[in-house]
């Protein structure tokens, strides 16, 4: 299966990815892993890359496109592959289905993950991380520390990151709607999307996925 996954900040696109592309047995691939890959392999795209991302302006699609299509072009992806965090814009997207035309394949589904806007708020802002280990995670509904403001698992101090403000998150939530959500409709009319609800436990979100999925 070839899937794009799509879905706002704070949908648990990472996390629910990761689960469908195991259940699945496709690759992964994720735009920040494509970058990281890139750059620490020291591939031409990763060095343009990293030119434009030292230099503090954005990646061209171009180079975006270039590494999703080498990944993609790899053996493990010949039976289907997991898409997330690319395409992010409908010119991204138009470059995708070139890119899929020339090896002759197609994609199978669009997954929209759909999050009301102020859960998506809730989700993100109440989100506190801890100053010694960015991986202990806290948050102040969803999942308390024992005592507040401090890390269960080693006794750190718990912060909100400047990116998890909800001034920021409201940000994040208009560029996905100005630049992501139009290939939404992008797809909608190939007929290839598939809405589900991320609310509710992850586990839950993934069975529903692989139902809308037809798997
Ligand atoms: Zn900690």
């Amino acid at each position: 299966m070839r899937i794009v996954l799509v879905g706002p900040p704070g949908a648990g696109k990472g996390t629910q990815a990761a689960f469908l592309a195991q259940n699945l047995s496709i690759p992964h691939i994720s735009t920040g892993d494509l970058f990281r890959a890139n750059i620490s392999q020291g591939t031409d795209l990763g060095k343009q890359a990293k030119s434009f991302m030292d230099a503090g302006q954005l990646v061209p699609d171009e180079v975006t496109i270039g590494m999703a299509k080498d990944r993609m072009e790899q053996s493990d992806a010949v039976n289907g592959f997991l898409l997330d965090g690319f395409p992010r814009n409908v010119s991204q997207a138009e470059a995708l289905d070139v890119a899929l035309k020339a090896d002759d394949v197609k994609l199978d589904a669009v997954l929209d993950l759909e999050v009301p806007e102020d859960e998506v708020v809730k989700r993100i802002a109440g989100r506190r991380i801890c100053r010694n280990e960015s991986a202990h995670v806290f948050h102040v509904e969803y999942k308390q520390p024992k005592a507040e403001g401090v890390c269960d698992v080693c006794g750190g101090e718990l912060y909100q990151r400047d990116d998890d403000k909800e001034e920021t998150v409201r940000k994040r939530l208009e560029v996905y709607h100005t630049q992501t959500e139009p290939i939404i409709d992008y797809y909608r009319e190939q007929g290839l999307v598939v809405t589900i609800s991320a609310l509710g436990k992850v586990e839950d979100v993934t069975a529903r996925a692989m139902e809308a999925l037809g798997r």
